[in-house]
């Protein structure tokens, strides 16, 4: 059978050195650093992590403009890093974690702040808070041996050159280990999955015109104008 009609492109992320990394899903984490999930209102103690998704095509690469998303007043950042599962498993152990990863990114999991904290007040979903178009800029994926070791490492972004957020990956509440043997036992992960791991505090409201650059150390970086 033909498809009706021409299937949609598959969503990329160029990879340094060549080639692009297709993408099957976006899964975020939520509240991982300890002062986001205090400045958020939240429990900074280690209950377990949860999640939530983008659709695959709301990545925005090579430093292309993000549209400033429709029905939000408060576009917020957060810098984040970011996974990029090579092989695939269920019930992974937080042991051989690290062997699925197939490289980094530097990313930034943008959020209608308004719209979200209704949703939370009404107790109804995130996805039009997280997972609308264009909602994920992510810098170029490099391979993971250039971060053997993504327990430590400085994460940072700044706003027309301040610096808005800075802290370490080691402030983490769950390792990229834990995070990924945790989210194998809800979901089977593929090759092509991205996690967001989740933002340390700072995050805040950008405006039509600014630049958002984020850097995470042994990764590199992501830029994107708000148009
Ligand atoms: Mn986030």
């Amino acid at each position: 059978m033909e498809y009706v009609f021409a299937p949609p492109p598959q969503a990329s992320v160029p990879v340094v050195g060549g080639g692009l990394f297709p993408v099957r899903r976006i899964f975020c984490v939520g509240r991982n650093y300890a002062e986001h999930a205090l400045e958020m209102g939240g429990n900074p103690e280690r209950e377990p992590p949860f999640f939530f998704t983008k659709p695959a095509d709301a990545v925005v690469t090579g430093g292309a403009d993000m549209p400033y998303p429709t029905k939000s007043e408060s576009l917020h950042h957060e810098m984040e890093l970011v996974v990029a599962i090579g092989t695939g498993g269920a019930d992974i152990p937080v042991a051989s974690a690290l062997d699925h990863v197939f490289g980094y990114a530097a990313g930034l999991d943008m959020t209608r702040r308004d719209l979200q904290n209704e949703a939370k007040a009404a107790r109804r979903p995130w996805d039009m808070s997280k997972g609308f178009d264009h909602s994920a800029p992510i810098g170029d994926i490099v391979p993971a041996a250039a971060l053997p070791d993504p327990t430590h490492g400085k994460i940072e972004l700044k706003v027309n050159g301040a610096v808005r957020q800075t802290s370490d990956l080691s402030q983490m509440i769950w390792s990229v280990a834990e995070t990924i043997s945790y989210l194998s036992g809800l979901v089977v992960l593929a090759p092509g999955d991205l996690i967001f791991s989740g933002t340390p505090a700072g995050v805040g409201a950008v405006v039509r015109g600014d630049l958002l650059e984020g850097f995470v150390e042994g990764v590199g970086t992501v830029r994107v104008r708000i148009a």
